[in-house]
């Protein structure tokens, strides 16, 4: 789940890390008195979206017009998402931007942390752009500190002024169980060095442990999803999936795809579904716009098709819903769909084809 700058910064603040004063302010809350955050303002809409400051999510102000200013914030949309908070803060006097992040890398399945002279919005161009640009250096989860080594690869001739920034930020990044802690901009002041921005992305298999019970970044049909044990992903395409087990629900959008069909969600019910599970299940794939044709396609081994055919026939739901049952009890749950208007289909082949042709 990825944490709003606010939040982020709040932990960052916890393990030393610098940032800039602020304060939070909701929507419909008053402005509180900003006199000792600073002369110059930086309003900054908190949406869980990249590149605000391009999309037009930080504002200057003064204490004098930050009111203004934050209801002229307010009243935007970054990216499609309304503001519902934002961050005052005391605007820094920039020196330098630098980029530091730290992340886990599939590839080398490790800890990867990353550091670019080259910090601020572009900082995806820049790597591009110029190859070197962003330093990298593989560790291993299991140091409790960053080696001093890794340090100067990482940083070169600037361990002094950045090294205790990277070492506090490892340890951010090892204690919130994150998949990604990010400092973009790091920037050096008069003062000393700071994080202007703050990214922090936590594990959702962490959630529990980290304290977080609502996983914000889920839609409410996916909480609902979560909240029956299905495993529940939204798509883009219009046809509803409904699988049991993780094998079979992929080999059905496999075949989708390869006749040409698009799925708009899909869920696994897991094993020994009953036809409460079910119904619950073609009601939720079926309640999400977009998805004119629903395919289940279930194998009954603990699960009964019986019990299947009537969660399916409970459900009730407007779209056509195409059936491949296979397993125990198939031929009684057969006859329960029969004559319902609920095509059948001997195999996952002729099922995914007519769907994907429903779909069209
Ligand atoms: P992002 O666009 O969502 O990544 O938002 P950032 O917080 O990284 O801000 C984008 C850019 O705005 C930064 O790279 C800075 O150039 C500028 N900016 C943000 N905060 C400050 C600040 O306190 N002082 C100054 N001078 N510039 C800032
Ligand atoms: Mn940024």
């Amino acid at each position: 789940m990825r944490l709003l700058e606010c939040e982020a910064k709040e932990i960052y603040a916890r393990y030393g890390i610098p940032i800039p004063k602020g304060v939070r302010v909701k929507a419909g809350e008053k402005i509180p008195d900003l006199a000792g955050i600073g002369p110059e303002l930086v309003l900054k809409a908190q949406v869980e979206v990249g590149g605000r400051g391009k999309a037009g999510g930080i504002l200057p102000a003064t204490p004098a017009d930050a009111a203004r200013v934050a209801e002229e914030l307010f009243r935007k949309e970054i990216r499609g998402v309304p503001v519902r908070e934002i961050l005052i803060e005391e605007k820094l006097p920039i020196r330098h931007e630098y980029y530091l992040s730290i992340l886990v890398d599939r590839s080398t399945r490790q800890p990867l942390i990353l550091f670019a002279e080259a910090g601020g919005v572009d900082i995806e161009q820049a790597a591009k752009e110029t190859p070197g640009a962003v330093r990298r250096v593989t560790i291993s989860p299991l140091l409790s500190d960053v080696p001093p080594f890794a340090l100067r690869d990482l940083l070169g001739g600037r361990v002094k002024e950045f090294g205790p920034v990277v070492n506090r930020l490892w340890k951010v990044f090892r204690e919130k169980d994150a998949m990604l802690a990010e400092v973009n901009p790091l920037v050096t002041t008069d003062r000393g060095v700071f994080a202007a921005d703050a990214k922090l992305i936590v594990d959702d298999n962490a959630l529990g442990r980290q304290g977080i019970t609502v996983n914000r970044d889920l839609t409410p049909r996916e909480r609902e999803a979560e909240s029956h044990g299905f495993s529940y992903v939204e798509l883009d395409g219009n046809i509803g999936v409904i699988g049991n087990g993780a094998g079979l629900t992929m080999a059905t959008l496999d075949l989708i795809q390869y006749y040409g069909g698009a799925a708009a969600n899909f869920l696994d019910v897991g094993g020994g579904a009953d036809q409460e599970r079910v119904k619950h299940a073609v009601r939720l794939v079926a309640g999400r716009p977009g998805v004119s044709v629903i395919l289940v396609n279930l194998l009954g081994g603990i699960t009964r098709c019986d019990d299947v055919a009537r969660g399916i026939l409970d459900a009730g739901v407007p779209q056509t819903v195409m059936v491949r049952l296979a397993g125990t009890n198939e031929e009684e749950g057969k006859k329960i769909l029969d004559g319902r208007g609920y095509p059948m289909f001997a195999t996952m082949d002729e099922a995914v084809k007519a769907a994907v042709e429903a779909g069209a």
